[in-house]
């Protein structure tokens, strides 16, 4: 017997902003929504973080299978409020046939359960999470590999400030890499804590570069922080984001095939991407790799 064929896995773009929502007519080609990535694989709806654009997706997903069950699971890299402050607004977990199971890193100061029940809290909500009629697990990521169905998930420290990780989706149709906020390791956020100018600190910074760049090696897409233009980030290091160089560098060094820029600066209008877009096209064609780029956009669609 032939082997059925595998359906394709899709990633779908629902927020591509860093920091805080900017809709408007500035922003409506790329938009305006936070961080909120869709993926289909193997059977399994993954979504990676909670900015605002998981509200449309909670929209879509009740339309798409309307009396169905809707089960899903929420990988968040960490607890920024671009990354988790549109989890109240998430219809699906309004309803007792739903499930949403969560996974991600505790901060220093609170465990994931906590934060997420810290902000639908009063006096900043008025529903607690328990009070949602869906069933929610949430889950420390530990231990950082496991498996959901047939999708493999591993998850690695990046280097922005607090807890951070980012994730590697292995499907059976090609393997998918985000991570939505990282900044160089030429600014180490974990030594900030001793000191930055320990002799130590620069083979630190080599050796953990060095480890992302094994874990996303060879990756089919890399979805990454690329907040800044190159002269943008000489005034912005130690915020925790990347630049357009770091990122094609990045990708290079890990032989990545798609590259998408991430995790736009809420100052940037679609003029202001566009012109990021053919900046870092340019920057990957002198790698004299084969490398294509891309700029996230709200609503778009990638399939492996
Ligand atoms: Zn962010
Ligand atoms: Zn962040």
């Amino acid at each position: 017997m032939p082997e059925a064929p595998r359906s394709p896995t899709r990633i779908k773009f629902w927020g591509v902003r860093g920091s805080i929502p900017v809709p408007g007519d500035a922003t409506v080609r790329y938009g305006g929504n936070t961080t909120c990535v869709e993926v289909r694989a193997d059977g399994e709806i993954i979504v990676l973080d909670a900015g605002t654009g998981i509200r449309p997706l909670g929209l879509a997903l009740q339309k798409e299978l309307s009396a169905e069950p809707i089960k899903v699971t929420l990988l968040i890299t960490h607890a920024h409020w671009d990354h988790i402050h549109g989890l109240p607004f998430f219809v699906p977990a309004q309803e007792n046939k739903n499930q949403l199971t969560l996974y991600g890193p505790d901060s220093a100061e609170a465990g994931l359960r906590q934060i997420l029940e810290g902000q639908m809290s009063v006096p900043f909500f008025p529903v607690a999470l328990h009070d949602l009629a869906g069933k929610i697990d949430i889950h420390k990521l530990e231990p950082p590999d496991f498996n959901l169905g047939k999708v493999r998930v591993r998850s690695a420290r990046v280097n922005h400030p607090g807890s951070c990780v980012g994730y590697r989706l292995l499907t059976s149709r090609g393997s998918i890499a985000f991570l939505p906020d990282h900044e160089p390791y030429d600014f180490l956020h974990s030594a900030r804590a001793v000191s930055a100018n320990r002799p130590d600190t620069a083979k630190r910074a080599e050796e953990e570069r060095a480890a992302l760049v094994a874990f996303l090696e060879a990756c089919d897409v890399l979805i990454l922080d690329a907040q800044y233009t190159n002269d943008e980030y000489k005034n912005r290091v130690s915020w925790g984001h990347g630049s357009l160089g770091s990122a094609i560098a990045l990708a290079r060094d890990a032989r990545v095939r798609k590259l998408v820029l991430f995790h736009h600066d809420p100052t940037h209008d679609d003029a202001k991407i566009d012109n990021m877009l053919k900046e870092a096209r340019e920057l990957a064609e002198k790698t004299g790799q084969s490398l294509e780029v891309e700029a996230a956009r709200e609503g778009a669609e990638l399939a492996l």
